[in-house]
């Protein structure tokens, strides 16, 4: 029998991860601390390239939560939001006891719109608040338009957090995702593009920055023998025994990206010849996304049932896939704050649809993907 389940995104190990995490163990670092987190993070910092500084953080939650704190949003101020993404995006708003205002998507890269972006902040400056930062988020490894939003950014003077969790091996006119931002924030989660089972890592633009973040991700302690806190602390650092396994994965995180784009490709490939299917697609060669997750949408007034109909009949045959985000202004945690824009993000969800994109998909995986879709189309 064939029907062994395929995964969305399931983790891929590259085979140097225990090793690292022997070394933990022998050299009794075990701890949210040590040479692990130190090379995960100049491995990182190598990578990303264009000087960014790396703090490896117990997740990408957590990279956006002391990503606002950095950016100094504070309770009662208002932080503007992509509606579509996941929820981890906007949790964090709260945290601080900060005001979400969301904000649609463009059809293009399905990311934040820059017309209803900047239509946000004028309403926002007009009802007397202007907003601290702007979360732009890369959903699927595509990045959103960096320069556009970079000038509404520049011309209001409000920060951006680039959430860049499903960005990892992603460029924007040859520059790495996660660096765009005023601050960028990574995931390793077990989905994600590689892992370090949990965590993540924020990603700035100074030494300092970093330094303040690992402060904050460290219970906050002043300089002194005994401990003595001027500001309230977490406890978000990267355990050493997790960074062992980022070691690892950071070998293979070229070969990871390449075997996603040619998923991408695979499905390319035998889907251009049904119209009403819209992929989602580079604008122009700017785009270079990773293609974490395959992603598409049909195009067309039934497109809602001809989702459920894939879903399902791929559910049927053991095979995940999922609806995309559904937008934050959609979700009943989030339904009371304000939302900006028309119903790009509202569409897309309701006809659109990951598929199973793992860099370990084996050829039998992807016949068997291939035939069903096939037989339903
Ligand atoms: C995964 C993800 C996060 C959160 O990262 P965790 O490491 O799971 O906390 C944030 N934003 C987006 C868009 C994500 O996909």
């Amino acid at each position: 029998m064939s029907d062994e389940k395929i995964w969305l995104s399931s983790p891929h190990m590259g085979g140097e991860e225990l090793k690292y995490i022997h070394e933990a163990f022998e050299q009794n670092w075990i701890a949210p601390l040590g040479p692990n987190v130190n090379e995960f993070e100049k491995s990182l910092e190598d990578y990303l390239g264009n000087n960014v500084s790396v703090a490896a953080l117990s997740s990408g939650t957590a990279a956006i939560h002391l990503g606002l704190k950095l950016l100094d949003v504070q309770a009662g101020d208002e932080v503007i939001c992509q509606s579509m993404t996941f929820a981890a995006s906007a949790n964090p708003i709260q945290y601080l006891g900060a005001k979400p205002i969301f904000v649609d998507s463009e059809i293009e890269t399905w990311n934040i719109c820059p017309q209803a972006l900047e239509d946000a902040i004028k309403d926002r400056i007009k009802k007397g608040v202007k907003p601290k930062a702007i979360i732009g988020v890369h959903l699927y490894g595509m990045p959103y338009q960096h320069k556009e939003i970079r000038e509404i950014s520049e011309k209001y003077e409000i920060p951006v957090l680039e959430d860049s969790a499903e960005a990892l091996g992603s460029f924007y006119d040859g520059r790495a995702c996660g660096t765009l931002g005023d601050i960028g924030i990574l995931s390793f989660n077990g989905n994600k593009i590689i892992t370090t089972s949990g965590g993540g890592a924020l990603v700035a633009h100074s030494e300092g920055i970093k330094n303040k973040a690992v402060f904050l991700a460290t219970q906050a302690r002043d300089d002194a023998p005994h401990y003595q806190h001027s500001e309230i602390g977490h406890n978000y650092r990267l355990s050493n025994v997790s960074a062992g396994i980022g070691r690892g994965q950071m070998k293979v995180l070229n070969q990871w990206v390449e075997a996603r784009r040619q998923v991408f490709e695979f499905y390319k490939g035998f889907l251009k010849d049904f119209e009403q299917i819209v992929l989602q697609s580079n604008p122009s060669d700017k785009f270079s996304p990773n293609r974490w997750l395959t992603a598409l949408y049909f195009d067309d007034k039934n497109g809602y049932d001809l989702r459920e109909n894939l879903r399902l009949k791929l559910l049927e045959k053991s095979i995940e896939s999922r609806p995309l985000w559904k937008p934050m202004h959609l979700q009943p945690v989030f339904k009371d704050f304000p939302y900006y824009g028309s119903s790009v993000s509202e569409n897309l969800f309701s006809k659109g649809i990951c598929l199973p994109s793992g860099s370990n998909l084996t050829l039998e995986e992807k016949d068997r993907i291939k035939r069903v879709i096939i037989d339903i189309l």
